[in-house]
């Protein structure tokens, strides 16, 4: 009987899985489910030079010819809305389904939101239909509010401020980038964006963003200041996406959790990148890491460590 692997998400993770299982001799099918219009394409750019003028073509992991030579199918728009482990199977959009033999899930997470997502020129940078947006509104603005002093926050502030905005970064510890690295180096960032121009304020608490028409005007602190801004972007953190690992059942944590191998909780499923939590010798409690080199890590071990590769 043939098989099917069919990998959900259009990610690193996503593209890497497939690249590995067939380096690995897995010869059956092999198909991405991706809803996004276009082939898994590089997201570290997106928050830096995307924006400062790099086009989309700079932009895809791999060629369509290289999808093409390698047997391995690319649906673009799909969104998998379910998936059922008892026919296993995934359901697309209301009215397609796929069975598979292997599933694996590198659905990634989301931006973490705040009231006030209903304006328009409030945004989010996690995929190029964001990045795209935002690019366009920071052309014609003159000045940024961002919110969340992480990697997300900063990365958009460097290029923004390149490009002639004033941009205020509104961030609620005491320092930036207090997540990802150690206080000297937060320090030495700290230093790097005043010097070059960006306004950081810490110990902030946001109380509301204020608009009218649709259109935010300003940010309201709690200490009874404001912030004006013709664009606000946010960066505050991001969540997994567990939709269809809690259709499936899986053991969730604050991700799915994965074992070495990138094996799930159930059998045949498995899970890469930002939607996973697992434990390392050097977090033996767990963690989520979200980074490239993680995805294909895990991407990677998935196809050489399990039956995949059988
Ligand atoms: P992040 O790294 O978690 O940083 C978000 C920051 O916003 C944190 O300092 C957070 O403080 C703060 N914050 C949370 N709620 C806030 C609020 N209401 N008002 C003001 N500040 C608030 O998240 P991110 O920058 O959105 O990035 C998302 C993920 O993508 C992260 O895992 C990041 O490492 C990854 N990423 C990595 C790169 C890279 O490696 N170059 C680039 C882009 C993104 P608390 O810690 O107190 O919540």
């Amino acid at each position: 009987m043939t098989k099917r692997l069919v990998i959900v998400g259009g990610s690193y993770a996503a593209s890497e899985l497939a690249v590995s299982a067939r380096a690995n001799g897995y010869d059956d099918e092999v198909v991405i489910l991706t809803d996004e219009g276009e082939l898994p394409y590089h997201r570290p750019p997106l928050s830096k030079a995307y924006l400062l003028g790099t086009d989309d073509t700079a932009l895809p992991l791999k060629s369509e010819q290289f999808y093409i030579d390698h047997r391995i199918e690319v649906r673009l728009n799909s969104r998998v809305t379910s998936a059922d482990k008892r026919s296993m199977s995934v359901q697309i959009a209301e009215d397609d389904t796929l069975s598979f033999t292997d599933l694996a899930l590198t659905v990634g997470a989301s931006a973490r939101t705040l009231p006030g997502a209903e304006f328009s020129n409030v945004f989010y940078l996690r995929s190029l239909r964001d990045a795209s947006r935002l690019k366009k509104a920071a052309a014609g603005a003159r000045q940024v509010a961002i919110i969340g002093g992480g990697f997300i926050g900063l990365e958009v502030a460097s290029a923004l401020v390149q490009q002639g905005c004033q941009v205020t970064v509104l961030e609620s510890c005491g320092n930036i980038l207090t997540r990802v690295v150690a206080p000297v180096m937060a320090d030495f960032f700290l230093s790097a964006h005043r010097a070059r121009g960006v306004e950081v304020r810490t110990r902030i608490q946001i109380a509301r963003i204020l608009g009218d028409h649709g259109v935010a005007k300003a940010i309201f602190l709690e200490d009874g200041s404001s912030v004006g801004a013709d664009i606000i972007v946010i960066g505050i953190g991001s969540v997994p996406n567990r939709e269809l690992a809690d259709a499936l059942n899986l053991d969730v944590r604050n991700g799915i959790f994965v074992d070495s191998a990138s094996r799930t909780s159930c059998e045949n499923v498995y899970a890469a990148g930002d939607c996973t939590f697992f434990r390392s010798p050097f977090a033996p409690s767990g963690i989520r890491l979200e980074s490239v080199q993680n995805a294909v890590d895990l991407s990677g071990v998935s196809a050489s460590e399990t039956d995949l590769a059988a």
